[in-house]
This record gives C-alpha cells, structure tokens and sequence, in this order.
C-alpha cells in the first residue's frame, strides 16, 4: 500500500481552512529566509502557498545573505512582540555565521511552531502538553494515524539523529500516549552494520538524505516503511534538470513491505500541512 502524504495532507488543509473560516481574525504566520539557496526558497514557497490556501496570513522576511546574527535576533525580537504573528519559522539552513541554536533560542517558545526551542524539545522528550512537536515527526505519526496503521508495541527503527527529525521522532513515538507506545531504536552513521537493526523493524524511518540507502535485504518482509529523505538528482529528462528521491530503494523494497511512503508527495507534504496546524494551534491558545 501506498500512503500519499499528499491525500492526507490535503484533507488536513481543508480541516484548518475550515475552522480558520469560524475565526474572528486569521492565524499569522512569519517566514524568515536568510540568504539565496536553492532549495529553502522552494520550501518558503510551498509553505507561504499553503498559509495562503488555508487562510493563515503569511509575513514574509527575506533578509540578505550578509545579514548579521544581531540584524536577524532584533527582528526575531519584533515578530515576537507581534499581535499579527502567532508563528515564527526560520528557514534552515542559515549562513554559517549565524548560529543556528542561538537564533531558535531566540524565538519566543509559544511561537515556536517548528518545535525547535529547547523548551518545547524538553516538554516533548518529558511528555508535558502544551508545547509544538516537530512538523516532520508529528506529519509521520499522523499519516500512521490516518491510515490507521498501529504504532502500539511495534519496534520502531529510526535511521537518523538530528534534532528536527530523528530524536523528536524517537521522542514521540515512545511516548506512553494514544498513537505511540513504540519500542523505539535509533541508529546513525557510527552505528556499525545497521542492517541487523533495520531487519527488525516493524517500522522502518529512513531520515538520513543519502538516496536509495535503503535496500531490500535491509527490510524485513511486511514493514511499514517512511521515508523522509528528499534529495535532487540531476536528470537531464527532468522538468528543472533534477528530480526528488528519497532515502529508499523505492521500486524494490515496495514489492517487501506492507506499506511505504513514495518521495515525493509523502512525508514532505505531511510536514507543511503540521505547520499550518501548529499555527493554527498556537493562534488558539493566544485567544482561546
Ligand atoms: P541531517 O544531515 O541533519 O541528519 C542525518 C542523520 O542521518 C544523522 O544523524 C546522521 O548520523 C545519519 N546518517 C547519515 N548518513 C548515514 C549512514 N550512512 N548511515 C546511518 N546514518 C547516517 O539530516 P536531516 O535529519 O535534517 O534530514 C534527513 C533527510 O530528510 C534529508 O534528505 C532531508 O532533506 C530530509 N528532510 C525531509 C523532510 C520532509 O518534510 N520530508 C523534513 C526534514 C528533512 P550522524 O548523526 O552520526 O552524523
């Protein structure tokens, strides 16, 4: 079976607009791009397009390249203080003179709808309600939900460790709540052959960004598996001269596992309609 991110996605979409349409004022959302790269100014894009299609008002702030930390912590200060603003997303990755730890710090924790700040990754890893979940983990766990796939008791393998995708997921799906209950194993680069641990997994993340990684004799015969890596490859056939792959072998271990996520309109979608509703989440907790 496949599971379209795309299809749940857009019946999320239409659930927020919804409820934003019963709202005295929309939910605000403010975008901070800094610099040129590529692919962050297509993930701005989508999301800006998406904050559109739901209602949420979109405040767009593209700062140069050469801005520096304390231009982009005084104007994270403002968003802060902003009636209008109930979200605040700094696109990653930023310069490397900016530091991104000491900007996410920055950002007032109640607006924190991407669930980077310390203090919503600590309410999410203890199970204190009332913080943001990552969009990327929380995207995954409510296409499981969706299809309704059970995650309760299953062995979960995690490929990956970073903070946006890895951890937080570990974080959620061991929690002792509804729609979690996993037994959760994380594995990464320094993990030696980690086919013995991905073999085990009822349910296989592959959130590393190496395409195809995922071969089938790393998976065990009726799997769930997601994949969250996107990654272009150039191909001269190609609209852009690239295309988007994931981390899995898709057409071989497809033909092994129960179900997969495709790349694209799998994950990646899930993870933009999550931050239309954290926003419209956090504009609920401000007047609610
Ligand atoms: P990072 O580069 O921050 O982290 C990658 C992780 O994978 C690290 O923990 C790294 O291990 C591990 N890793 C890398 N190579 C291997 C390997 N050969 N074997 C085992 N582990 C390995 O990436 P992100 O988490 O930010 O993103 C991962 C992928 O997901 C990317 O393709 C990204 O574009 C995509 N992505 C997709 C999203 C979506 O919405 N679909 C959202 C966010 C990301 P170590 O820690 O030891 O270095």
């Amino acid at each position: 079976m496949i599971l379209s991110g795309k299809v749940i996605a857009d019946q999320i979409q239409e659930e927020v607009r919804a409820t934003i349409k019963t709202l005295a004022s929309p939910p605000g959302l403010a975008v901070i791009l800094v610099g040129n790269n590529p692919s962050s100014q297509t993930y701005v894009t989508m999301k800006r397009k998406a904050c559109a299609n739901v209602g949420i008002q979109s405040f767009f702030h593209h700062l140069p390249e050469t801005t520096s930390k304390d231009e982009l912590l005084k104007l994270i200060a403002e968003l802060n203080q902003d009636k209008r603003v109930d979200g605040i997303l700094v696109q990653s990755p930023l310069p490397a003179h900016i530091e991104s730890e000491t900007v996410i710090e920055a950002i007032d924790p109640q607006k924190d709808v991407d669930g980077f700040h310390p203090i919503n990754a600590g309410k999410l890893l203890l199970g204190i309600k009332g913080g943001f979940i990552p969009c990327t983990p929380l995207g995954i766990q409510v296409l499981l939900e969706r299809y309704q796939i059970p995650i309760e008791g299953k062995h979960a393998v995690i490929v990956g460790r970073s903070s946006i995708v890895g951890k937080p997921l570990a974080a959620l799906l061991m929690q002792n709540a509804p729609y979690c209950n996993a037994t959760v194993t994380v594995v990464h680069s320094k993990t030696p052959d980690l086919t013995i641990y991905t073999r085990q997994a009822d349910l296989l993340i592959a959130a590393l960004g190496s395409p195809g990684f995922i071969k089938e004799e790393m998976v065990k015969e009726g799997a769930v598996v997601i994949d969250v890596g996107i990654s272009r490859v150039g191909d001269k056939d190609a609209p852009h001269g690239y295309r988007l792959v994931g981390d899995v072998d898709f057409n071989r271990v497809e033909k092994k596992c129960s179900a997969i996520t495709p790349v694209p309109k799998g994950v990646g979608p899930m993870t933009v309609a999550m931050l239309l509703q954290n926003t419209l989440l956090s504009h609920q907790r401000r007047f609610f």
